[in-house]
């Protein structure tokens, strides 16, 4: 598969503001005004190309970052949502209806798990969760009644590594979607170019990167956008998960640095991950050769941006992981508190926060230890001093000899 420029693609879109500002201009408006009531009546029956009849529905704003965005995964349209889990609910509930099942990694996202497990029975749909890894035991999960397949590129917290192409294969056999969650490998990853047929993001993450936004995203064929945005039976517009025009306006800003931090990014967090494993600490990275995916993720990456920005260690118990992280906050190493994409290192334990939607029973059947730590590696200027003072805090808690086996 010829790795995908998306970085160049997005570099290649070019917006006027109304007064040809550098910029696009937002607009500030929830509701658009007609100059006649029929084309008020055909843009309601989706007639109208190019006509704005309420934001929830579009807008200018959400249309130019839609653009952005659908040039970063290289689909033929993206539509932007309120928040990551925005768009994942209204994927799921445009593609399956009562009585229909679906297939997902059983390593996700803690809200995501929770919405598939716990949510979904509501409508009776029902859920087959799989090791991801397993494409054999993908295939098999697969029914007349499954509407989709679901999985994380890299998976949330564990960072398995998806083998997209021969998953969409799959999908493909069965005349079903697969949908990826490309949150934790923008750049990196393209799924849509290795066969993935919806690709979904957590904006909120690497891609806003000042974690000051909530927001997301559904990148997708033209036909899929339209049909979430449908004001009969969208998905998109009747569960009303919209972004604001003003936060879509300063994602957009941001996205135009993605390519320069998720280089750092990964830079840093290659560079923590191989010393870490040199001081045989229990470190999990998908650019360490020790990591089952290792060589799968080589294969679909665009190389040039790195195997990412997200690393875990195990402390060996959710004692010795609660005191490291709060030393390192203490020693201003970077922040206790979940969430991804931050210039600043981020450290949280899954198990205790964003997998704790997931019964501690599972966790350990996924290989979730209580003592795992899951950092989201910032842009640090200086890693190797970085490195030192982490190294400081781990040995002060005696760290190393808790855990003495490299892997
Ligand atoms: N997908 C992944 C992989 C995530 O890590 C998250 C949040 O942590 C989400 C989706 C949900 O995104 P949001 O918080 O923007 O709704």
């Amino acid at each position: 598969m010829e790795p995908y420029n998306a970085a160049d693609a997005i570099q290649d879109l070019q917006y006027f503001g109304e007064y040809g500002g550098v910029n696009p201009s937002i607009s500030d408006s929830s509701t658009y005004t007609f100059l006649s009531a029929k084309t008020m009546f055909d843009t309601f029956e989706g007639n109208t190309e190019g006509c704005y009849l309420y934001s929830r529905h579009s807008s200018p704003s959400n249309l130019y970052l839609g653009e952005a965005l659908a040039a970063l995964e290289g689909t033929e349209s993206a539509n932007v949502t309120g928040s990551g889990m925005g768009a994942i609910t209204a994927v799921i509930l445009q593609l399956c209806s009562s009585g229909d099942h679906l297939v997902s990694s059983r390593t996700i996202y803690g809200g995501t798990y929770a919405f598939l497990k716990n949510f979904l029975s509501r409508f009776n749909i029902s859920v087959s969760f799989v090791d991801i890894t397993d494409t054999r035991a993908v295939a098999r999960a697969v029914t007349k009644k499954t509407r989709m397949i679901y999985c994380e590129s890299v998976s949330n917290p564990l960072l398995e590594v998806a083998d997209i192409p021969t998953l969409a294969g799959i999908a493909n056999e069965h005349r079903i979607p697969l949908v990826v969650d490309n949150t934790f490998a923008p750049l990196s990853l393209s799924p849509a170019r290795l066969g993935a047929h919806i690709v979904v993001h957590s904006l909120t993450k690497f891609i806003n990167g000042s974690s000051d936004a909530v927001a997301g995203a559904v990148c997708a064929s033209s036909e899929f956008c339209l049909a979430l945005k449908d004001v009969n039976d969208g998905a998109g517009m009747l569960l009303g998960s919209t972004l604001d025009s003003i936060r879509a306006a300063s994602i957009l800003k941001n996205l135009r640095t993605l390519h320069l931090r998720i280089k750092k990014h990964s830079e840093n967090a290659g560079y923590l991950a191989s010393r870490f494993r040199e001081a045989g600490l229990r470190v999990v990275y998908p650019g360490l050769d020790s990591h089952p995916g290792h060589a799968l993720m080589q294969s679909q990456m665009n190389t040039e941006f790195g195997y990412g920005g997200i690393l875990t260690l195990d402390a060996g118990s959710a004692e010795k992981a609660d005191e490291l992280m709060e030393l390192m906050q203490r020693e201003n190493l970077g922040y206790l508190a979940v969430s991804l994409g931050f210039y600043k290192t981020l450290f949280s334990a899954p198990g205790s926060s964003t997998s704790s939607e997931i019964p501690e029973s599972e966790q350990r059947e996924m290989g979730l230890g209580s003592g795992l730590i899951r950092f989201s590696i910032g842009l640090d200027h200086d890693i190797e001093r970085t490195f030192e003072r982490m190294f400081d805090c781990i040995q002060w808690l005696d760290i190393t000899s808790q855990v003495p086996t490299a892997g």
